[in-house]
């Protein structure tokens, strides 16, 4: 399938760049079209109650005016304000579909072929056939790095159950929706990977392998979302969250690994978490290259507690030290408080260092 570009190529050379400024979709002819505009954007935005809400709204509004980047959309290369979807798709009426995050380090696609091999397996467990080859695919990001000329950044691949009725039967979906986003992405404050993190323990349970294996990287993240809210309850940025047994499982959008005795341990598929590229890039790559083993192992909370070194893993996270996990009762009271280590721990640190210099290095894997 051949992309169709509706917007000239945009360079990042400043705000004011003339290259930018063609991207630009037209300006509106007449200032009751702005006002038309602008008051369809208000309408977007649920009222704000207060004085503070509006203050939160404001800061936690995102414009969705912006032309850049330029996005593909099932088969057009779109400004951000014009790449949109049907109110239709099954991806957004049930969560029906799949997705990937794809790190891209000096123009290359991080464990491209990792992420591939994940992104068709998914779809395949969700009966979703993805209507572009893997090959086309590749390319697809690729035009996307090009058209946005960015060389490190962050790749969201969506493909949706696209378009349907308003029954959940996803055989009226005739084709799957294929979305390609290249933007930023930062999940956690610069200064957290030396200093560490506080995270919580959520008390909502993992979704259990039974009814949604979390193998499986669908749409569907709301268990993961209310986890993450208990977090941001108690003033920090992630969870650890337990499967029903009360095992140690993963991070709303991470994955996690102890350091005990200088070996690296982290949970196995079968406790119920998503099996990430960069997991798998620490166990099987980076930790043996820096001399530390590290083995799959079912982990209890206390293992955890009680670990020389807590740190996390993902795409969008990279890797990052966790220096202490509080433990809470579901009615707002902080249980009990587990220090683990001051700063980030030496391994951590070791791991996280080797892993940027590969990021920032001419060897970048794309396998
Ligand atoms: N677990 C969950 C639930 C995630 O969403 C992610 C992010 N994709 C991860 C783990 C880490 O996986 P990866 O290293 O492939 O990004």
């Amino acid at each position: 399938m051949k992309t169709k570009t509706i917007a000239r190529k945009p360079v990042r050379t400043g705000k004011g760049s003339s290259a930018v400024r063609a991207a630009r979709p037209a300006k509106p002819a007449s200032r009751a079209q702005a006002n038309g505009k602008a008051k369809i954007q208000a309408r977007v935005v649920a009222k704000p109650v207060s004085k503070a809400a509006k203050v939160a709204a404001r800061s936690a509004a995102v414009p969705i005016d912006a032309d850049l980047p330029i996005i593909y959309v099932n088969g057009q290369m779109l400004p951000k304000s014009k790449a949109m979807i049907s109110v239709y798709d099954h991806g957004l009426l049930y969560g029906d579909g799949v997705f990937e995050g794809i790190r891209v380090y000096q123009g290359k696609i991080f464990k491209c072929k990792q992420h591939m091999d994940r992104l068709y397996h998914c779809a395949d467990q969700i009966r979703l056939k993805i209507p572009v080859t893997r090959e086309r695919m590749v390319q697809i990001q690729r035009e996307c790095i090009e058209a946005n000329k960015l060389n490190d950044g962050y790749i969201r691949l969506v493909v949706t159950r696209g378009f349907g009725t308003l029954g959940l039967d996803p055989r009226r979906c005739p084709t799957a929706g294929v979305i390609c986003i290249l933007d930023q992405i930062r999940l956690f404050p610069k200064e957290a990977y030396e200093a560490g993190m506080r995270v919580i323990v959520a008390r909502r349970p993992k979704t259990p392998i039974a009814c949604l294996d979390p193998r499986i990287k669908s749409l569907n993240y709301l268990n993961n979302i209310l986890a993450k809210c208990e977090a941001i309850d108690f003033g920090c940025d992630e969870v650890i969250m337990l499967n029903l047994d009360g095992e140690v499982t993963e991070g709303s959008g991470d994955n996690i690994f102890i350091v005990k005795d200088g070996r690296l341990y982290t949970p196995p598929a079968d406790a119920g978490i998503l099996e990430g590229v960069t997991r798998g890039f620490v166990m099987r790559e980076l930790a043996p290259a820096l001399g530390y083993s590290c083995t799959e192992r079912t982990l209890r909370l206390e293992d955890v507690l009680t670990a020389d070194e807590v740190f996390l893993t993902g795409t969008a996270a990279e890797i990052i030290g966790v220096t202490q996990i509080d433990q809470h009762d579901g009615n707002g009271k902080i249980t009990r408080s587990t220090r683990i280590s001051d700063s980030e721990g030496p391994i951590t640190r070791a791991l996280r260092l080797r892993f940027r210099e590969i990021a920032t290095s001419n060897s970048v894997p794309e396998e």
